[in-house]
């Protein structure tokens, strides 16, 4: 079933199959705004494409690991607009490369590799600064987005989906750049609940400063226990929940973000976190491509 979208559809799940609890949930399906490339990341990077696309040089330059949704994404996505794309990833060159390193190549970006502390230090402030001198008229993106042009593409999302005024907004957090986006956006009747999938991501605060300027916004309640022990860490709790909502839902989730969020957000509705009537709606920011590292057979989607 879809509801008050715009245009990204919103499946609203039948709440019987999960509890007693009276309350509304809906999951907004950015997921299937396109197969590989994840919802958010587009509109994450929606800002920096339309800048590089205004310089003489029309080359895009970003960073990260050998799975990640932002590099294919921004593969991608400078394809689309005529863009070169130079990825700089995290690691040695291996053997073989990811799927999602072959996508990046099959959509014309030119990959570099960096060793682990080499990429550690390119992520410093300063750093990004040198190349930029160096590399003069290139549009540098920080890893996963995480700048100002990043929360205000973020923000665009909202334009898309035709929310309800109370709705309790849900999502997973990596840099909190979407977030960031969401929070911009958010009406004052609104509620936000992030997840962090990585430990010890405390500095949410900061980073909405950073993201969004200093200034007076709606601040998110934060779960500080969402992420399975870390960054792309899994337990046969989560797979086994992965399959069972998409057995009852068709819902297809990823391992590192969008799974982990609806299993906290299922485990808080079952321990009535959410008063009766809530409308939880929960964003599926896609990353689907990252469940291809799986071995064959762990999900049933
Ligand atoms: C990258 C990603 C996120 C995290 O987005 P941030 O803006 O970095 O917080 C969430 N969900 C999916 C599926 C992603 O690929």
């Amino acid at each position: 079933m879809t509801a008050f979208t715009k245009n990204i559809p919103v499946d609203i799940l039948d709440a019987n199959l999960i509890s007693q609890h009276d309350v509304h949930i809906s999951v907004a399906r950015l997921d299937k705004l396109h197969p590989i490339v994840s919802g958010n990341k587009l509109f994450k990077l929606s800002h920096f494409i339309a800048a590089a696309a205004s310089t003489q040089h029309r080359t895009l330059i970003t960073f990260g690991g050998a799975y990640s949704n932002h590099l294919v994404a921004t593969a991608f996505a400078c394809r689309e607009a005529g863009i070169k794309s130079i990825g700089m990833v995290r690691g040695e060159i291996a053997e073989e490369l990811s799927h999602t390193l072959r996508a990046c190549t099959a959509y014309g970006m030119e990959l570099h590799f960096l060793s682990r502390s080499d990429y550690k230090n390119t992520q410093l402030p300063a750093a990004v600064e040198v190349l930029q001198q160096r590399l003069g008229s290139c549009t540098i993106v920080p890893e996963g987005g995480y700048h100002p042009h990043g929360a205000h593409g973020a923000a665009h999302i909202m334009d898309h989906l035709a929310l309800p005024p109370d709705a309790i907004i849900c999502l997973a957090v990596g840099t909190a750049t979407t977030l960031a986006g969401i929070v911009r956006s958010a009406q004052p009747g609104q509620h936000i609940i992030a997840v962090p999938v990585l430990k010890g991501l405390t500095d949410i605060p900061h980073r909405l400063d950073h993201l969004l300027g200093e200034g007076t916004y709606i601040m998110p309640e934060v779960v500080p226990d969402g992420h399975f022990g870390g960054y792309a860490k899994k337990t046969n709790a989560l797979i086994g929940f992965m399959n069972a909502l998409y057995a009852q839902h068709h819902i297809p989730t990823d391992f590192v973000y969008t799974g982990k969020l609806l299993f906290t957000i299922f485990e808080k509705i079952r321990n009535g976190h959410f008063a009766p009537g809530s409308n939880i709606v929960c964003l599926h920011t896609g990353g689907l491509q990252g469940n291809a590292s799986l071995p064959a057979g762990t999900l049933n989607f």
